[in-house]
C-alpha cells in the first residue's frame, strides 16, 4: 500500500477475470489510492462486479468499442461518475480464433484483417482522443502491446500487425497530446496466462518459449507490469512518453535461443 496514485481518479479497461492484465494493474492503482471506472465488454457485468467491489470501483459501464453508441454512452457514464480524469488504461485486444494460427499470408482475411485493427489498435485511438478531452489538467494513458509487432512470432499472426499499428498510435498520439501534459505510452508484456493467451494457438508454447528464451529465465509477473503501469501512470514517469516499455524477464533483448549455444 502507498499513495502513488492519491487524488488521482481514471478509467481502466478490458477486466474480464482476475487473470486479466487491466485486473493486475486496477489492483495496484487502488492499493495505491486510485479511484477508477471500469469499462467491460457487455454481458461481464456478473464477472467484472464482484472484482470492482473487491477493490472499491463503484463505477462501472459496458462498452463494445466497434460501436460508436456504445463508446458515447461508455464515456458519458465516466464524465458523469468522474468528471475529470488523469489517467486511462487500454488493455483490449481480439483477433479471430482462426486467424491466430499456421500461415498468416494464408489465413488472414480482409473482414478478419480489419476486425483485429479495429478492435486492438483503432479502439486505443479513439479511447485516447475521448479520454484527453476528460483531462484538462494532464494525464497519462497506456496501451498493452506484445512483441509479435516487432518480430514475426508463430500463430501470432494478425495480432502482432495490429499491435505494431498500435504501437505506432502510441507515438502519433504522444506527439499530439504533448502540449497538453498528456502522455501516452505502452507496455510491452511478455506471454502471461490469460483468457487472450488461450486464444492464440500453441499459447501454452508461448509461455514456455517465452519463459527459455527470456534473460532471466522466467515468466513475465502481473507484479512487474502492473508496476510498470503505476510508474508510467503516477507522476513517477512525469517525463516518458511515446515509449514502448519492454516488461518481459529480457525476452526481447535476445538473439538465438540456449539450444543452438552449445
Ligand atoms: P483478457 O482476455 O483478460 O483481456 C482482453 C480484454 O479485451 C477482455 O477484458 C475483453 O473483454 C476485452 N475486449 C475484447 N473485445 C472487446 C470489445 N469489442 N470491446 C471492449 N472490450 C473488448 O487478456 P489479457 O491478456 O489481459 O489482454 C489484455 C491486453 O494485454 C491485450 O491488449 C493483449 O493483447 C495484451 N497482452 C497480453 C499478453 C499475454 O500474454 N496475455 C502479452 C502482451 C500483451
Amino acid at each position: 500500500k502507498g499513495d502513488l496514485m492519491k487524488g488521482k481518479k481514471g478509467v481502466v479497461t478490458g477486466v474480464a477475470n482476475h487473470q486479466s492484465i487491466a485486473w493486475g494493474i486496477a489492483s495496484q492503482l487502488a492499493a495505491q489510492g486510485a479511484e477508477m471506472s471500469f469499462l467491460h465488454l457487455p454481458g461481464m457485468e456478473r464477472r467484472v462486479q464482484p472484482l470492482a467491489e473487491s477493490i472499491g470501483v463503484k463505477s462501472l459501464a459496458a462498452v463494445d468499442v466497434t460501436d460508436d453508441a456504445s463508446m458515447d454512452a461508455a464515456f458519458a457514464t465516466i464524465e458523469k461518475d468522474l468528471g475529470t480524469i488523469d489517467f486511462f488504461v487500454h488493455s483490449i485486444a481480439f483477433a479471430n480464433k482462426d486467424e491466430l494460427k499456421g500461415s498468416f499470408v494464408d489465413n488472414t482475411t480482409r473482414e478478419g484483417f480489419l476486425r483485429a485493427m479495429d478492435i486492438s489498435a483503432f479502439s486505443f485511438v479513439d479511447c485516447t482522443r475521448r479520454a484527453a478531452k476528460l483531462m484538462p489538467n494532464g494525464g497519462s494513458v497506456i496501451c498493452m502491446t506484445y512483441m509479435g509487432s516487432e518480430r514475426a512470432i508463430p500463430n501470432y499472426n494478425t495480432m502482432g500487425v495490429a499491435k505494431a499499428a498500435l504501437e505506432a498510435s502510441t507515438r502519433y498520439a504522444a506527439r499530439d497530446l504533448g502540449p497538453k501534459g498528456i502522455r501516452v505510452n505502452a507496455i510491452s508484456a511478455g506471454a502471461m496466462r490469460t483468457l487472450s493467451l488461450a486464444g492464440i494457438s500453441g499459447g501454452r508454447g508461448m509461455l514456455a518459449q517465452g519463459r527459455a528464451m527470456s534473460a532471466m529465465k522466467e515468466d513475465t509477473s502481473m507484479e512487474g507490469v502492473a508496476g510498470c503501469a503505476l510508474w508510467l501512470l503516477s507522476d513517477l514517469g512525469r517525463s516518458t512518453t511515446g515509449e514502448v516499455v519492454h516488461v518481459d524477464a529480457g525476452f526481447h533483448i535476445m538473439g538465438i535461443g540456449d539450444d543452438s549455444e552449445g
